[in-house]
């Protein structure tokens, strides 16, 4: 049996396999350069043909940008009005982001538990949790997998309340031929650097609702009842502060990069789909991982590959587990701490035992290596050391 790197063996590969990396173009550098050689920075034109472009990818009417995708689900919540008194349900296995952004409008996160095959929200789990104080369902879009979103949206229908996509890791998948972002009342996408599309730091809230979008635009804009372009450009000089917003712009750097990258997300998205055939060719039938399905009737984006691992019957911990992998070269990372266990949610009375199945789950999770410039070699660089890393564990056992 192979020494392990770990215990000083020599690893699969030298250069450490990111678990995601952006790739970028020729074509991408001109596109941010002519913004540089523009009359805008901050956003202008490019921002409003980004936020166009993306409306009309996901087939919703309106589109507007933020500086992230943590300030747009802010704005998202702020739109559907949530506020003080009010809760929200979602699912304890996201980033922490999507809890964090509705403490951010004051109201109060609820984490309902996930299905064991699929670690998505459970619709059974959420109509449980629903109160009289609760006024909005986000659900999360887990590694590109779209949620259950029929019968989520059935539940809020049933109850009143908003449904609102954290769609980070979903842009470009679908249900049926349907796009996420044309699925729930409002979906939020990250354009964060190691997303599939990435600006460095971005995000985007699409919705079919004029009202909520136009509350958005004044969010981002400190609330500001005009925006700084139609000022300069149009013939009124005049504004208003009508709420109170923030300062959550993306720039038109930003958004002439994005705007690039678009035409290439589709192919960018089939090798994504290659890529992770690939490795369910490899690992289907091994019987000390398990594989994250794609839910029936769903194109997914396969933004992160995250694998569940026997470690009871490899008989070795997460930690040890991540190590050796990592050892080998394999840039393994984990998504995601369940986000009642941290720190902050903890001091707050929150308790992961609550959601007992993502807890269990959770503890097993590991993050392959996946994105759209991986090479064959390199996929088979990590079936490679996960092969090599279970051989060891599961013939030294006891
Ligand atoms: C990346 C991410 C966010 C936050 O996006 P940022 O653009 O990094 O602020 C929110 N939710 C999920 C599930 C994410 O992966």
């Amino acid at each position: 049996m192979a020494t392990l790197a770990l215990h000083g063996g020599t690893p699969v590969r030298r250069q450490m396999l990111p678990y995601g990396r952006h790739v970028l173009d020729e074509s991408d550098i001109v596109a941010v350069t002519a913004v540089l050689r523009s009359d805008w920075l901050t956003g202008g034109p490019k921002v409003a043909e980004f936020e166009a472009a993306v409306a009309t990818y996901v087939g919703a009417r309106h589109a507007v940008a933020f500086s992230s995708g943590t300030a747009a689900l802010h704005g998202a919540y702020v739109a559907v009005g949530l506020g003080a008194g009010d809760e929200a349900i979602t699912t304890p296995i996201t980033f922490c982001a999507t809890a964090n952004a509705m403490l951010h409008a004051g109201a109060r996160p609820v984490f309902a538990d996930v299905e064991v095959a699929s670690l998505s929200l459970d619709p059974k789990a959420v109509e449980a949790l629903v109160t009289p104080r609760t006024r909005a369902i986000v659900a999360v879009d887990y590694a590109g997998h779209p949620a259950q979103l029929a019968a989520l949206r059935a539940i809020a229908k049933a109850h009143g309340l908003c449904l609102i996509e954290d769609a980070a890791h979903a842009l470009g998948a679908r249900v049926g031929e349907r796009r996420v972002g044309s699925l729930a009342d409002l979906t939020m996408f990250s354009f964060h650097a190691v997303k599939h599309l990435a600006c460095g730091e971005g995000g985007i809230v699409t919705t079919d609702d004029a009202e909520r979008a136009a509350r958005m635009r004044r969010f981002r804009n400190h609330g500001l009842s005009s925006e700084a372009r139609d000022r300069q450009t149009g013939a009124r000089w005049a504004y208003d502060l009508v709420d109170l917003g923030h300062n959550y712009r993306l720039t038109d750097l930003a958004a002439a990069l994005g705007l690039s990258q678009l035409a290439r997300l589709d192919a960018n998205l089939a090798r994504r789909r290659a890529l992770a055939g690939r490795y369910a060719e490899a690992f289907t039938g091994c019987r000390s991982l398990e594989l994250l399905p794609e839910p029936a009737g769903t194109t997914s984006a396969w933004h992160i590959y995250p694998v569940r691992f026997d470690l009871a019957g490899l008989g070795v911990g997460r930690d040890e587990l991540l190590s050796a992998l990592r050892a080998e070269g394999i840039g393994v990372n984990v998504h995601y701490v369940p986000v009642p266990s941290l720190t902050l949610y903890r001091e707050r009375g929150y308790r992961a035992e609550d959601c007992p199945r993502a807890l269990a789950a959770a503890a097993r999770l590991v993050t392959l290596p996946l994105f759209h410039g991986m090479t064959d070699a390199d996929a088979d660089d990590v079936i490679a050391a996960v092969r090599k890393v279970v051989a060891y564990y599961g013939a030294t056992r006891g």
